[in-house]
């Protein structure tokens, strides 16, 4: 019998699981998608992490390709496997592209000279939609997967998963119901960690813990960083230490290049993304500044208060020897306190910032003009949350085998592992549809 599937979350992972299903025949009705955020024609720049495509619908539009990049994917399928689902995602974001002969893979081959001794770099794959796309991709994205007669709820938020009877609590502020699934896809991406958080204490999930990921989002004229963007574009340099301590350069945007707030757990990070449109360029660079700590106990607790400690006043921290804050691509100024020393950054991160104002100190060695022509925007944070234990070939949870998580909420940590782990959890669906039944019948106790 044909099985009624419910996917929260319409990031990246929910809408690449859900074209997966209708591409395949599954009928559209059968497949209920339900968003805290909006519909593309409705959502405005500023929401950055919620809506149609989720954070990746407005973020940097660059599609790692290579299994070591972006989380955890080869691990549960092997290797083959893996890429040919990063296919599929990177064929899905050139299908609903405007002018898809626009998408270009860059493909770094060696590590240049002159960063060594003081970096590696990391070399690997990217396709690159550009931002400017992301919404007009969006637009077409949707339009498919109503044409094909998927439901959508907006803008309502889902609070409670009873998985024993099946069945999720969803409100907004004129309404409160429920709906059953036979199959759920969580996929509630990194705006969602606290519900994922707080599902895994509830049903004590059993998990893997993750590693502390921790730094600044550096911005700094272009022409500084030049020689090497025209190896790579989106560099990684990266350095490790014997202490557990690793750092690497993160998520470069350059040409028009913004420094982006993302809001978790109602604090102020810092993220950044790149504009293609000529008329957004302003001549910078942003990368992220991440170290990777293991060892810590309660990682996900640790980075939390951190993050809470590097506030001041609502909103996160800018430092700079010599420059002023940026402004967004909407022209207004990045939301920041401008501190003339870091003591509250060491407090806040303790011995940890000396690795950070080393790697800052060596890439002045590196990269000759640098000198003070730079600022970092603090914190930059990736919470990875526990990841709870799945069946590697569908994502489903050992103990309750009809919830797939999926995308950040599980291991992924960029846009096309998430679309992959989407498709993923939807495969073995596929050749079981039997298209009669109807959801509309499974929306119960409106109030
Ligand atoms: C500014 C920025 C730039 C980025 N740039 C890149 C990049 O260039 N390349 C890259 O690979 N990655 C990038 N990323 C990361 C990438 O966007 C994410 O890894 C990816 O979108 C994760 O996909 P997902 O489907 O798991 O979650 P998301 O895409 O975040 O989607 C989750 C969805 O779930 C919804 N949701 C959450 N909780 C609930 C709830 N309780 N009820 C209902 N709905 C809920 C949200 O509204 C959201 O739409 C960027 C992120 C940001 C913020």
């Amino acid at each position: 019998m044909a099985k009624k599937i419910v996917i929260v979350g319409a990031g990246v992972a929910g809408v690449n699981a859900a074209t997966k299903l209708v591409d395949n025949g599954y009928d559209g009705s059968l497949i209920t998608i339900i968003d805290m955020g909006k519909d593309p024609y409705n959502r405005k720049p500023e929401e950055v992490m919620t809506g149609f495509l989720g954070a990746g619908g407005w973020s940097d539009g660059k599609l790692t390709y290579h299994t070591a990049i972006g989380g955890q994917l080869s691990k549960y399928v092997g290797e083959n496997k893996a890429m040919s689902l990063m296919d599929e995602v990177i064929n899905n974001f050139k299908r609903f592209h405007p002018k898809p002969e626009e998408v270009q893979c860059s493909n770094p081959v060696e590590e240049p000279d002159f960063i060594k001794p003081y970096f590696g770099l990391r070399l690997f794959p990217v396709w690159h939609v550009g931002t400017d796309y992301l919404s007009e991709i969006a637009k077409n994205w949707y339009d498919y997967l109503v044409s094909k007669g998927v439901q959508f709820i907006w803008e309502h938020k889902v609070y409670a998963i009873d998985f024993n009877k099946n069945e999720l609590s969803l409100a907004n502020q004129d309404f409160a119901g429920e709906i059953q699934y036979d199959e759920l896809i969580f996929a509630v991406g990194k705006s969602g960690i606290d519900f994922a958080q707080q599902i895994q204490d509830s049903y004590k999930l059993e998990t893997e813990p993750k590693s502390v990921q921790i730094g600044v989002r550096f911005e700094a004229p272009q022409h500084h960083f030049q020689k090497l963007i025209d190896i790579s574009y989106d560099f990684k340099l990266y350095r490790k230490f014997d202490t557990g301590v690793s750092l690497r350069s993160f998520c470069t945007n350059n040409n028009a290049a913004y420094v982006a707030v993302e809001e978790t757990y109602g604090d102020v990070t810092y993220n950044g993304h790149a504009k293609k449109d000529p008329k957004y360029l302003n001549g910078m660079t942003n990368f992220g500044i991440i170290m990777e700590i293991k060892d810590i106990d309660n990682p996900f607790e640790w980075s939390r208060k951190v993050v809470n400690e590097l506030q001041v006043a609502g909103t996160g921290l800018y430092y700079s020897p010599s420059r002023k804050p940026s402004t967004t691509s909407e022209g207004e100024k990045v939301s920041s306190i401008q501190i003339d020393n870091l003591s509250i950054v060491k407090h806040g991160m303790g011995e940890y910032w000396n690795y950070i104002e080393d790697f800052i100190e060596d890439m002045k060695k590196v990269f000759p003009t640098l000198g003070d022509d730079w600022g970092v925007y603090v914190p930059e944070v990736k919470y990875l949350s526990p990841e709870p234990l799945v069946y590697p070939k569908d994502l489903a949870l050992v103990d309750f085998p009809n919830v797939h998580f999926v995308g950040d909420a599980l291991s992924a940590r960029g846009i096309t592992v998430s679309g992959a782990q989407g498709i993923l959890s939807v495969e073995k669906l596929i050749n079981t549809e039997c298209p009669w039944d109807n959801i509309q019948g499974d929306i119960i106790n409106w109030r």
